[in-house]
């Protein structure tokens, strides 16, 4: 149902998929992807009793396409955020499909060809900025980073590295434009230059890190949410805009049961499959306008309340991982961006 709601809405909410390249241990193990077809704007895949799946979406990246080539087709859409749109890019998946490649690039390639969607998308930001000044543009922009990890939000950029510090989401109503929402707590960022971006970044990756006992379980049962908040001034006509581009690493969509976990663990695995599908109940009741939306419902969906609904744009960009072993989770990767409850 999803991408039939999706399809109506065509101008605000896309479904691109990236099947990520097989690495070499996986190359060693199984040899090349035999099991995942790429036709033009559709994935087949092959599943355990030989039958042929088919998924269709908006943009399919196969596992060749460069991160530079991905973020082409992405760049006019973190543009809008300048015009005054709402942005959000979600990466789903599950844990090793490639996510956190595509939103952020392997470790330590500032500035490489690897660089991924967050680096790009504010430098593009920059640039474009400043090209908007010959037009009497000027920009505030100001970062804020959260982790929400078991429905509990942590400033990934708190000047102490304090991950414990409560944070609370509020609303405020706006006379005309409905609620908005912010973070008592959060600290906030303001930059004018991509090496002040860059700097935030690292010291995001390394109070995570102080944070994790597990930093590889952390990481597949959290949400990443990176936010830049943008006033826009025209300083000629007075005109103002108030947007933001929210760019968010998904805890990993494999299910409670391949996990093979029990009591807490089990627990958490539940809870983080809980909001990713609150997620897709608000994305789908986006698409059919209901009265209701129900974004207080998970923690990830109220954060994001004001940039989801009105004014926005979303993509949801699907990570696959190409591995035979991974096909059953990659079916349900597929089916939830193509179906929803
Ligand atoms: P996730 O964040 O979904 O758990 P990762 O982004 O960590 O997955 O990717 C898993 C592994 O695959 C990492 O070693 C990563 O460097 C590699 N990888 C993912 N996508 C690509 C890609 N498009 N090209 C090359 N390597 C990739
Ligand atoms: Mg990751």
């Amino acid at each position: 149902r999803l991408l039939n709601d999706v399809q109506e809405l065509k101008g605000n909410i896309r479904v691109f998929c990236r099947v990520r390249p097989m690495l070499a241990s996986e190359i060693q193990e199984q040899g090349n992807i035999d099991h995942i077809e790429l036709t033009g704007k559709s994935i087949n895949v092959i599943n355990e009793s030989n039958k042929t799946l088919k998924y269709s979406f908006d943009n399919v990246f196969n596992p060749e396409v460069s991160q530079e080539a991905v973020f082409e087709d992405i760049a006019q859409l973190v543009q809008s955020a300048l015009d005054g749109y709402n942005v959000c890019i979600f990466a789903y998946g599950q844990t090793g499909a490639g996510k956190t490649y595509t939103m952020e690039g392997p470790d330590d390639n500032t500035g490489s060809e690897h660089e991924g969607i967050i680096p790009r998308a504010m430098r593009l930001i920059f640039e474009k900025g400043e090209e908007k000044r010959k037009f009497d543009w000027n920009y505030d922009l100001v970062v804020q980073h959260v982790e929400i990890y078991r429905e509990i939000l942590q400033d990934l950029l708190d000047p102490r590295g304090d991950l414990n510090k409560k944070l609370e989401i509020k609303t405020v109503t706006k006379s005309g434009k409905g609620q908005s929402v912010w973070v008592k707590n959060l600290s906030e960022h303001p930059v004018s230059q991509f090496r002040q971006v860059y700097n935030l970044l690292k010291q995001a990756k390394k109070n995570r890190a102080t944070a994790a006992t597990n930093a590889n379980e952390r990481s597949s049962r959290s949400h990443s949410v990176f936010m830049l908040k943008i006033k826009g001034h025209n300083v000629e006509s007075g005109e103002i805009t108030e947007s933001s581009l929210n760019l968010i690493d998904l805890a990993g969509s494999e299910r409670v049961a391949e996990t093979g976990s029990s009591g807490t663990r089990l627990k958490e695995a539940q809870k983080i499959n809980g909001s990713l599908s609150e997620l897709s109940n608000v994305i789908s009741s986006l698409a059919n306008k209901d009265k209701h939306i129900p974004f207080r419902n998970s923690k990830l969906t109220f954060l994001l309340m004001d940039s989801l609904g009105g004014n926005s744009k979303t993509l949801m960009l699907v990570n696959v991982n190409p591995t035979r072993r991974a096909t059953a989770e990659t079916i349900n990767t597929l089916r939830f961006a193509t179906t929803v409850n």
